[in-house]
């Protein structure tokens, strides 16, 4: 019998511990068992790996998959073997002998999956050795490799196409990538031959994330304030050259910044050592080039930081959307300049393209920097260039913010500016406007008679840098305009804006500063966290892998918040599978079995409060709860042993139970009315509960229309949009 989708669902809990998979996994798993050549487009964090990994459970055969980069197949099937998941690579760093003893396992059907590079089929005998192997299924991982019009084109991976297209049984064919403009997912799949309904479209945009852009003269300075103000979070900085690499890291390190540096200048070991502190959440930021690059699946990244203008936006997004894997809140900050553009446009020159090839590369160039001066919503722009489009706002970005956020009144100021512009008859650009307000002595602006206007000198409280950084805001928000970007000396103009506020018809408003960094992950409640993630940094120094391998924080979050102690409870935390429940629930449970005697209310353990006794008020009322009622105790009992009212203790389970905590509701709704509250409710609206009770019978209590509004609701949640494939 083929597999199913809840065959599947039941794999992915048994050896992830995740319930139920994302929408668009469930779309793509669907269509792979169905025995389609699929391709899936997610972003990055959306959990594609999930799309092959739980097929390969199911198919009877091997799963191959190709994977670019040889440094992190090692990791990658660490990781599976955590999972209990059988895999396996071959790649260069294996001697002949532990090659043949792989191979020949492969063929024992020893394991699931096997990971490889796509150089790997261009060798004649591991083609022979592949047409033996019982494939199922070969997936193609950064699909977007295969296409020309690309990022990241790996030539090999057009003759790997060729190779498995020819294979006498061919296999089943998955191409997954998380960044494809429509050309690109168009040359995937007239390459891979998978049909056009084949082809699953996940949404670009990533809830998680904050995008920010910086016009930015003292990148450093800016770099060093924002790592000083929240120490606790690690991220990655991309420079485009090893020099500039070189020189942040430098200059980061004298400030005293625990920061490691990664760059192809490097030599092998040197990076692996940097990547692996990296990974260990030894450093608090890695200064990188984009060697630094694909799979790195760090998933507590919090911030990725451009020190310059990326050559496209598939790069970009791709590089900063290793922020926030693990779907907690990350920043993505952009900085530039225009120098960054002209710097890029000469690469592009210099470089051996062909002349087709470079006015693509131009083209992507300038989409780069009408996203770097994008004053609407900065994921909509990305994810229109995607080919989306009917995206919606994300209220997160820097413009976003702006539009709703505070603003600064700048009026008195921006009249100074403003006026000088003018009396510059709009001829010049941001240097000579800065000069003159500022009263500069430079020999230019005696030669344009500039020194001769009577706006000469009435910023000279102000540095030139802050006359230029204020013009920017003014910029940003279109009160002053600027021709081309792209031109090497674009010069500055007023907007109608502008005039309104010369003539005192309006007030100049900017953004106020410091948009960025609202405290994006609020700290968990209670001290159990530090406990917690202090105990995975044991284990994971003892094991010599990254604390996040064992779980990610969001999993210690949960854990946090639903307060486990028994092995069940446990294992329904998302993110614990069957593996790790064997291998890390004891050590885990003991300090959360602790903590709870330590704290709950109504233990007859619990020491009187004192200063040494860990306030109780951190764990959110509600799941203390839920914890007591777990724990067997009746919610009157609660009620009593909480000094709170009965219906208090019953809207504090609902809410656990709407949030997932596991509930048993057929205790709060009698089956025998349940249907009918559901109509009622779905008729009348959650919002009032009177016109419910109104409308059933008698013997239906508040109580039980509330618990079924909760259940309605936690359904509701947990079921998948119903959304077609694009
Ligand atoms: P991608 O390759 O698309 O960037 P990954 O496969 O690395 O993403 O997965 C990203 C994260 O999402 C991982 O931490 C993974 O464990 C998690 N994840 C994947 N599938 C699910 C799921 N169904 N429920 C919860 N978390 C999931
Ligand atoms: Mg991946």
């Amino acid at each position: 019998m083929l597999p199913t989708l809840a065959d599947a669902e039941r794999m992915l809990r048994k050896h992830f511990g995740y319930p139920s998979f994302r929408p668009g996994q469930r779309r793509i798993i669907e269509s792979l068992l169905a025995g389609r050549d699929t391709m899936g487009i997610m972003p990055t964090g959306g959990g594609k790996s999930v799309c092959y990994q739980i097929p390969a459970l199911l198919f009877p055969g091997i799963t191959v998959v190709i994977s670019p980069l040889i440094s992190l197949m090692k990791d990658q099937v660490d990781r599976l073997l955590l999972h209990g998941i059988p895999a396996t690579f071959l790649n260069s760093t294996l001697s002949p002998e532990e090659a043949d003893e792989r191979i020949r396992r492969l063929m024992a059907g020893e394991y699931k999956l096997l990971y490889i590079a796509p150089e790997r089929l261009e060798s004649e005998r591991f083609h022979t050795i592949f047409q033996r192997l019982p494939v199922d299924l070969v997936t193609v991982d950064e699909a977007h490799c295969i296409s020309q019009w690309g990022h990241d084109f790996r030539p090999s991976y057009r003759t790997m196409a060729e190779k498995i297209l020819g294979l006498p049984k061919k296999p089943l064919i998955m191409a997954l990538t998380a960044t494809a403009t429509p050309d690109v997912r168009e040359d995937i799949t007239s390459l891979l031959g998978i049909p056009r309904d084949a082809v699953h479209t996940m949404p670009v945009r990533r809830n998680n994330l904050s995008f920010f852009v910086r016009r930015e003269e003292d990148r450093t300075a800016f770099i060093r304030s924002r790592l000083a103000r929240s120490p606790d979070k690690t991220g990655i900085i991309y420079c485009s050259t090893r020099k500039e690499v070189d020189k942040l890291y430098t200059a980061l390190q004298s400030a005293g910044v625990a920061a490691a540096r990664y760059h192809a200048g490097m030599d092998e070991r040197e990076r692996e050592h940097a990547q692996e502190r990296f990974a260990r959440d030894q450093v608090q930021v890695i200064v990188a080039t984009n060697a630094f690059g694909m799979g790195i699946d760090k998933s507590n990244v919090r911030f990725v930081i451009h020190h310059n203008l990326p050559r496209n936006l598939e790069s970009y997004y791709q590089e900063a959307g290793r922020a926030g894997r693990d779907g907690e809140p990350g920043e993505c900050i952009l900085l530039w300049n225009p120098g960054d553009m002209v710097i890029q446009r000469h690469l592009i020159d210099q470089s051996g393209l062909s002349p087709e090839r470079k006015e693509l590369e131009r083209d992507k160039l300038r989409c780069m920097v009408r996203y770097a001066v994008h004053t609407d919503c900065l994921q909509v722009f990305i994810a229109r260039y995607f080919g989306e489009e009917e995206a919606e706002p994300c209220g997160l970005c820097g413009p976003c913010r702006s539009v709703h956020g505070e603003k600064e009144d700048v009026t008195g100021e921006a009249l100074k500016i403003f006026s000088c512009v003018k009396r510059m008859g709009e001829r010049f650009g941001l240097t000579l406007l800065s000069k003159t307000l500022r009263g500069s002595k430079n020999i230019r602006l005696k030669q344009f008679g500039l020194d001769r206007l009577s706006t000469y000198g009435i910023m000279n409280d102000r540095t030139e840098k802050e006359i230029r950084h204020l013009c920017h805001r003014l910029l940003a928000e279109g009160y002053l305009a600027q021709t081309d970007e792209e031109e090497l000396y674009p010069t500055i103009r007023l907007t109608a804006k502008a005039v309104d506020v010369l003539k005192g018809k309006r007030r100049a408003l900017v953004a106020a500063e410091e948009t960025h960094g609202r405290e994006s992950s609020e700290r968990p409640e209670s001290g159990l966290y530090d406990i917690l993630r202090e105990l995975r940094k044991e284990i994971a120094e003892r094991e010599q892998i990254p604390p996040y391998v064992i779980f990610h924080d969001s999993t210690l979050r949960e854990m946090c918040r639903r307060l486990p102690v028994t092995p069940e409870q446990f294992r329904a935390i998302p993110g614990v599978g069957e593996a790790k429940l064997a291998r890390y629930g004891q050590p885990f449970l003991d300090k959360i079995r602790t903590f709870v005697r330590e704290t709950a209310p109504g233990s007859p353990r619990r020491p009187k409060p004192g200063p040494s006794s860990r306030p109780e008020a951190k764990v959110p009322t509600h799941v203390i709860t839920w914890n007591m009622w777990r724990d067997g105790k009746s919610v009157e009992e609660i009620a009593r042993l909480r000094n709170l009212k009965r219906g208090t203790i019953e809207d504090h389970l609902f809410r656990c139970g709407m949030e997932g905590f596991p509930l048993d509701w057929s205790t709060f709704i009698p089956a025998e009315h349940e249907a009918r509250i559901m109509q009622a409710i779905e008729r009348l609206g959650a919002h009032k509960l009177r016109p419910i009770k109104e409308a059933l019978p008698e013997e239906v209590s508040y109580m039980a229309i509330k618990a079924a509004v909760a259940k309605r609701e936690m359904l509701l949640r947990s079921k998948p949009p119903v959304t077609g494939s694009r």
